[in-house]
């Protein structure tokens, strides 16, 4: 059986730009974007989102639900 991928996903207007998931993701996954959402927060953006490992870390640290989605990547 093929491993396992997923893939992270931001709700850009969720985010609240608290940092946490950055220092959370032992892949350093995610970076603080430039552009501010409709809260006028800097949210974060997923650098390599398929690169996810799915360990969940981002989505338990994130004090925003709704904001961090980990998808499970199926094969076709
Ligand atoms: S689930 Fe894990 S690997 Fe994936 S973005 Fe979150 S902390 Fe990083
Ligand atoms: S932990 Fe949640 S609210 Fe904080 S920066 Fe990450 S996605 Fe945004």
């Amino acid at each position: 059986m093929a491993a396992k991928k997923f893939r992270v996903q931001i709700a850009f207007d969720e985010c609240k730009g608290c940092g946490r998931c950055l220092k959370a993701c032992p892949k350093k996954l995610l970076a603080q974007g430039s552009a501010l959402n409709k809260q006028g927060y800097l949210a974060v953006e997923a650098a390599e989102p398929g690169n996810c490992i799915g360990c969940g870390s981002c989505f338990y640290q994130c004090p925003e639900p709704g904001a961090i989605t980990i998808l499970e990547i199926t094969e076709q």
